[in-house]
């Protein structure tokens, strides 16, 4: 006797194909097959799946674009890579190359930007953990040392007694500049006083160069306009240091904080339609300080510590499908190989994925989970997503930042990291995680042997 047919609930679903969705955009999702002209099916047979993929030619193209936007605003401008955002070696390298500084925001990185052959005064020491070992070899080293606190001072004051070289010193401002909840944990206060005082502190002391000033108001910030705010406070504590000390400060640095193309959970339409462009917060920031009290003839050089709009881009995760299931309400599921484990940027962005490869037209309301046994782990809590199969691939766009370096070794090992060159060549700039890697660091204790 044949088995009855198991019984399966019946689902109905709108069709989508061809229509468009209520914002009159297209519904059919377009598709990534390469990435800088290498297919997707190679890199991932060559490389495994998944796979981080970096695009040195994005990354060239994205930063001669914003340097551009400044350089034509603005008579002197120098960029510092912001090794937090990826400071993978060959990264930091590429952005060096183009003439970029370093900067940093603990010892760890500030000797990474050491061995990566970046000069002691083209290095930016950021951060409110700065140990006094670290203070010591900044100063020695010519590095800027931007204090972001009195403890912090106080320990460059007494540093210098026994340095062979003066600290070279900024101080980080925080403001209101119109954007809340105000980033004032960090750096000293514009409104209260507080940075006017540090200030004081510092040039009264005559034991530091004081030779900038310094803000980081936020990170994706999606207006230009609090740049002009803050550029505005920056430049009237440089001028007011002109008047009572007969002080010239050499540089005012906005920190970074561009918004990239990648859309926040929530918005209601993509970033990359409404993000600025570099133009615009080129022309805020420039204009602001073009028009302020600033002697023009001795403009201080804009620093620039950009790291998210710059490498955001340039980053790609492709992977492969691992299945397909319904949801308890019916609702069409699909696992993927990529997890929040190395895609931590998903708990903010609605990261873009698409197909890597033609499909059918037919789409449908998904829910895409990462491969973790964990129920925190969802790349796209809903997003229209034709029907892929068990082993199809798949390409998530702008990775680039925070991903490679807020990473953790979660459940899984981390994969490759692979770089295209401007020649079109790839190189695995790090290798996936091992079990011996991963745990190179335990030790048990003999008793359990
Ligand atoms: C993180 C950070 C940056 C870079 O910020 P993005 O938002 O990635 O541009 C720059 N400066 C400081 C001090 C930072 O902490």
């Amino acid at each position: 006797m044949s088995e009855k047919l198991k019984y399966e609930r019946p689902i109905i679903t709108k069709i989508t194909a061809g229509v468009t969705d209520k914002f009159g955009m297209q519904s059919k999702m377009p598709i990534i097959t390469a990435i800088d002209n290498i297919p997707v099916e190679k890199l991932i047979k060559d490389y495994g799946s998944p796979s981080f993929i970096l695009s040195e030619k994005t990354i060239k193209k994205t930063f001669n674009d914003a340097k551009r936007a400044f350089t034509t605003r603005y008579p002197n401008v120098q960029f510092a890579w912001s090794y937090k955002t990826n400071y993978m070696n060959a990264v930091c390298r590429i952005f060096h190359k183009e003439g970029s500084w370093a900067e940093v925001v603990s010892g760890f990185e500030y000797d990474k930007a050491l061995r990566n052959g970046v000069a002691g005064n083209k290095i930016i020491f950021n951060g409110p953990d700065k140990s006094k070992e670290d203070l010591i070899k900044a100063t020695e080293n010519g590095s800027y040392i931007h204090i972001d606190h009195f403890d912090e001072l106080y320990d460059l004051l007494s540093i210098a007694e026994t340095t062979e070289k003066r600290p070279k010193v900024a101080i980080r401002v925080n403001m209101d500049t119109g954007i809340y909840p105000q980033w004032d944990r960090f750096g000293f206060n514009y409104e209260n006083g507080e940075a006017w005082n540090a200030l004081n502190r510092i040039l009264i002391s005559k034991k530091l160069d004081l030779v900038g000033l310094h803000t980081h108001i936020g990170t994706y910030m999606m207006t230009p306009t609090p740049y002009a705010v803050a550029a505005s406070k920056l430049a009237e504590l440089a001028v007011r240091l002109d008047r009572k000390f007969n002080h010239k400060i050499k540089y005012i640095d906005m920190g970074g904080g561009f918004a990239s193309k990648n859309t926040l959970k929530g918005a209601y339409l993509p970033g990359k339609d409404t993000c600025p462009t570099f133009d615009e917060y080129a022309e805020a920031i420039s204009d602001a300080l073009i028009n302020s009290e600033l002697d023009p003839n001795e403009m201080p050089t804009l620093f620039l510590e950009t790291g998210r709009a710059l490498i955001d881009d340039a980053g790609y995760i492709i992977g492969s499908v691992l299945a397909n299931k319904r949801l308890a309400n019916g609702r069409r599921s699909m696992i993927i190989d990529t997890g929040v484990n190395m895609l931590f940027t998903s708990f903010w962005y609605e990261h873009e994925i698409y197909p890597a490869k033609e499909f059918s037209s037919h789409a449908e309301d998904t829910t895409i989970y990462g491969p973790l046994c964990m129920n925190i782990d969802v790349i796209r809590s809903a997003v229209k997503f034709p029907l892929l199969q068990k082993g199809d691939h798949y390409v998530i766009k702008r990775i680039g930042a925070y991903n490679m370096t807020q990473w953790m070794q979660f459940i899984t090992l981390r994969p490759k990291i692979v770089l295209i060159d401007t020649e079109g060549n790839t190189h695995i700039i790090r290798e996936n995680e091992t079990n011996e890697s991963m745990t190179a660091l335990e030790k048990v204790p003999n008793y359990l042997n």
